[in-house]
């Protein structure tokens, strides 16, 4: 806990299509947590990848946050241009003796071979852990740069998944921290992020819990202090789907057409079950009912009659 010092909260947006009603509720929830107590809130822009991103969608994607009230206190640098921020980080692993180069292709990362959990993501078995010299130079293409995990349960109470424990090893094995083509990964890339803008607190959605631990285990390593996780339930349509940018679910831009900010605030306030029942509240004034102990973990089916008409 930060005792005495006010929160900071981030947005941390993917600038690659329209925010649909997940991101919303997730940005709504940061800036709740962080404003309800007197916090500051940061805005980064994650166009780690350059191809689905633009500072077009950055650009709408601000104004969509004003329109909502979500305001922010400042904007740090996008992680496009953090690359050699990224690399000392990346050179104080490796100074550690905590990185090797994997030269696996896919097919072999993806191979019966490999254990895979049941979310379908596999576990690295360490192919690449002790190769000679010899053996890397007769790959003769750029590796991929992983991470040693250590045999460790990573612990934390998330505001709102509750307990939450992991062993790298058994879920993840050492991951990728740089990938062959040069870009550093999500991984190490908020977590240098976040802990240069001395983040205290960290709110976006629930499919994000299991990145939790990799993150802490790199800020133990960068010397960060770990932030307060909370991981917000995930929006369903009302017929169970999952809202997704690629099908343009729900995105803002339509949204905009029939509805005020808060309306759509005050939905989805209501679903999240911060009000009693659905009525229009601006952002400032949600606020004040603010609390993360009315906030279950549940996944969220969206209020049918407010989309009624878009679904
Ligand atoms: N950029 C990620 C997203 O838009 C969020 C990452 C994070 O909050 O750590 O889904």
């Amino acid at each position: 806990m930060y005792y005495g010092k006010p929160p900071v909260g981030r947005f941390a947006p993917t600038p690659s299509g329209r925010m649909h009603l997940g991101n919303v509720f997730a940005a709504m929830m940061a800036w709740l947590s962080v404003r309800s107590r007197g916090g500051f809130m940061v805005l980064r822009m994650e166009d780690l990848d350059t191809q689905r991103t633009s500072e077009e969608y950055a650009e709408v994607l601000r104004k969509d946050l004003q329109w909502l009230g979500l305001d922010w206190d400042f904007e740090t640098p996008p992680q496009s241009q953090r690359t050699e921020d990224y690399e000392e980080y990346f050179e104080k692993l490796r100074d550690m003796d905590l990185l090797y180069p994997c030269y696996c292709t896919r097919s072999q990362l993806h191979s019966v071979n490999a254990p895979h959990l049941s979310d379908g993501t596999y576990v690295y078995p360490g192919t690449c852990r002790n190769l000679t010299e010899e053996e890397k130079a007769a790959y003769q293409r750029e590796p991929a740069w992983r991470v040693k995990v250590p045999d460790k349960l990573w612990k934390f109470t998330d505001l709102v998944q509750g307990q939450y424990a992991e062993n790298l090893i058994k879920h993840c094995g050492d991951f990728v921290v740089r990938r062959a083509d040069g870009v550093f990964v999500y991984q190490l890339a908020v977590t240098v992020d976040d802990g240069e803008a001395e983040v205290s607190e960290v709110v976006r959605g629930m499919d994000l819990l299991s990145s939790a631990p990799r993150q802490m285990y790199l800020q133990q390593l960068f010397g960060f202090k770990h932030p307060q996780y909370a991981h917000v339930p995930m929006l369903l349509a009302p017929d169970g789907r999952r809202l997704s940018k690629r099908d343009k679910d729900l995105d803002l831009g339509e949204l905009q057409k029939h509805l005020r900010p808060e309306d759509i605030l005050g939905s989805l306030a209501f679903s999240a079950g911060l009000l009693e029942k659905a009525q229009p509240i601006s952002a400032r004034e949600l606020a004040g009912e603010f609390q993360w102990e009315k906030v279950s973990p549940e996944d969220i089916y969206l209020d049918a009659n407010m989309l009624a008409k878009y679904l």
